[in-house]
C-alpha cells in the first residue's frame, strides 16, 4: 500500500509552484492529473495539468461512477479518477493530489489513511497580491478567489499538517519534510516490510553465539 497525499489550498497560495518542486524532488511520486470542465489558462496543457473536458463528459463520467472524488468549484466541476489512485496502488508509488477542501472530505471518508496538508498565504494582502501577479484573472474572478479563500480557510481544522507559505524556498522545504516524515511511519506497510528484510537477514546467520567483528 502505498501513501496517499492531499493538498488543498486557495488559489494564489502558491501551491502548484510548491507541488512542482516537490516532484522534482521525488519524481516516483504520481500526481493524479484531474477532469475538469475549466478553460486551460495561460501555458496549461491536456493531460499535463489538467484533463479538459466538456460538461456532457464529465457528468457523463460522473453517471458511470468513474470519480473517486468531484466538486463544483467556481462554477466548473473538477474530479479526481479512480484509476490514478489505483494506478500508483499498482505502481507502488505514493500519489499526491491537489483538490478542494471538498474533495478532500470526500476522500478522506474513502481512504481513512490519506494524509492531508493546507496550504495558505501568510494574509488576505499577500494572497491578493500574488493572484495579481499571476495576471490570469479579471479583478472580477480574483474578488471571488479572495471571498472564497476565506471560506476554505476556515476547513483547516480538517487536515493533519498547516503550512504557511512565507517564502517559497522554506515551504518547499516543509512540504518535503512533511512526505519524508510520513514515509517512515511505523504503521507504513512500506516500513514493516524493510523491517521484516533486515530481521531476515539476522535469521540467515546461523547462531553460534560468535560476534561478528
Ligand atoms: P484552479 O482552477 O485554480 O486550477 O483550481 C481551482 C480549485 O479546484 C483548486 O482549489 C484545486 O485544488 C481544485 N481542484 C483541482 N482538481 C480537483 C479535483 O480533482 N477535485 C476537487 N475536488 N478539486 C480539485
Amino acid at each position: 500500500m502505498s501513501c496517499v497525499f492531499i493538498i488543498s489550498a486557495p488559489s494564489g497560495s502558491g501551491k502548484s509552484t510548491l507541488v512542482n518542486n516537490l516532484l522534482r524532488r521525488e519524481p516516483n511520486l504520481l500526481f493524479s492529473v484531474s477532469y475538469t470542465t475549466r478553460d486551460p489558462r495561460g501555458q496549461e496543457r491536456d493531460g499535463a495539468q489538467y484533463r479538459f473536458v466538456s460538461r456532457e463528459q464529465f457528468e457523463a463520467m460522473i453517471a458511470r461512477d468513474e470519480f473517486l472524488e468531484f466538486a463544483q468549484v467556481f462554477g466548473n466541476y473538477y474530479g479526481t479518477h479512480r484509476e490514478v489512485v489505483e494506478r500508483g496502488q499498482a505502481e507502488g508509488r505514493d500519489v499526491i493530489l491537489d483538490i478542494d477542501v471538498q474533495g478532500a472530505r470526500q476522500l478522506r471518508r474513502k481512504i481513512p489513511d490519506a494524509i492531508s496538508i493546507f496550504i495558505l498565504a501568510p494574509s488576505r494582502e499577500e494572497l491578493a497580491k500574488r493572484l495579481r501577479a499571476r495576471s490570469e484573472d479579471s479583478e472580477e474572478t480574483i474578488a471571488r478567489r479572495l471571498a472564497g479563500a476565506a471560506k476554505e480557510i476556515e476547513d483547516f481544522a480538517q487536515y493533519d499538517y498547516v503550512l504557511v507559505n512565507e517564502d517559497v524556498a522554506t515551504a518547499s522545504d516543509l512540504l518535503h519534510a512533511i512526505i519524508q516524515a510520513e514515509r517512515l511511519r511505523r504503521r507504513s506497510p512500506r516500513v514493516t516490510a524493510r523491517v521484516e528484510k533486515i530481521l531476515a537477514s539476522f535469521a540467515a546467520q546461523p547462531a553460534n553465539g560468535q560476534t561478528e567483528q
